[in-house]
């Protein structure tokens, strides 16, 4: 049974653990097959393809584009992709320009709250094209703030909250053509986190596939069984594959732990039914 983990984080976005970190605990936890998927940034995958050949891991080189559908932000993971594409790398490199402006303008409307210095704050913890709310938190709980990252998250960083910046992300439409201009498959990301109804979600999901999405998310660390059920039959329904990702950022969050995804049922098409082509290895 090869073990797959097609969604993850490393220090190249909001992830704590650099790439070759991440490798290794992969390594330890026995996934096979690891895709390293950093926001907006192919960064962190050179380091990470150094690693998995020292370890034996098939690494495939992957990325978590924002955007937006119907004024939603949703997240396309785009796998096998070539991280040599001038077109995806310039298009990335918006999105990093994006999140610049995006964080500077963070750090002006925390200050108006009476908490000063947060993009320098956030900025301790990565690079500034690579800034993402995650880093704010992390800076705001250092500061005794709040007491963990998700409650950052609940009274300062979501829509309405002091800290909350609304950002034009590219359409999901775009984002799908440089994926597959890139080589990669689209898929579409913790379907469950966007709170829908399920007549949006099926609207979502038609708008993906007639763009060219492939995959659904229909498993990740957070999730439960319930949600990977109802996925599943989604998937199903609209014919696009399956694929299982922990989305781990960090080992202190131990429900996202790395390969920690359930079983799908076997004659369920998924993404890796094809092979991966820019797989670093061929495993077992
Ligand atoms: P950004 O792309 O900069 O908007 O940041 C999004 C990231 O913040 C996500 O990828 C998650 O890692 C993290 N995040 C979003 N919502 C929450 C939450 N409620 N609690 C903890 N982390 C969150
Ligand atoms: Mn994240
Ligand atoms: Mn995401
Ligand atoms: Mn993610």
């Amino acid at each position: 049974m090869i073990k797959y983990d097609l969604h993850t984080h490393s220090t190249a976005s909001d992830g704590t653990l650099t790439p070759t970190e991440l490798v290794h605990r992969a390594k330890e936890q026995r996934v096979d097959v690891l895709a390293l998927t950093d926001h907006d940034t192919v960064a962190g995958i050179e380091e990470a393809i150094t690693a998995a050949n020292a370890h034996s891991i098939s690494l495939i080189p992957g990325v978590e584009i924002s955007s937006q559908w119907q004024n939603t932000g949703i997240h396309i993971i785009g796998l096998d992709i070539d991280i040599q594409s001038n077109e995806l790398l310039a298009q990335l490199q918006q999105l990093q320009t994006l999140r610049i402006t995006r964080a500077q303008e963070m750090g002006h409307r925390l200050a108006k709250e009476g908490i000063p210095g947060a993009y320098q704050g956030a900025l301790q913890y990565t690079r500034e094209e690579n800034l993402t709310r995650t880093h704010f938190a992390r800076f705001l709980v250092a500061q005794g703030q709040a007491h963990s990252i998700s409650s950052v998250f609940k009274h300062y960083l979501i829509q309405g909250k002091p800290g909350y910046v609304k950002t034009e992300w590219p359409i999901l439409e775009e984002v799908v053509q440089w994926i597959k201009t890139a080589g990669g498959i689209a898929i579409l990301a913790h379907p469950a986190r966007y709170k829908f109804t399920a007549s949006k979600m099926r609207r979502l999901l038609q708008d993906f596939k007639d763009q060219g999405g492939v995959g659904i998310e229909v498993a990740h660390g957070n999730g439960n069984r319930d949600e990977t059920a109802n996925n599943i039959k989604l998937a199903e329904q609209f014919e696009l594959r399956a694929s299982i990702g922990s989305d781990f950022h960090d080992p202190a969050i131990p429900w996202s732990e790395l390969g920690r995804l359930p079983r799908l049922p076997a004659d369920l098409p998924t993404v890796w039914d094809n092979g991966f082509q820019r797989s670093t290895a061929i495993y077992p």
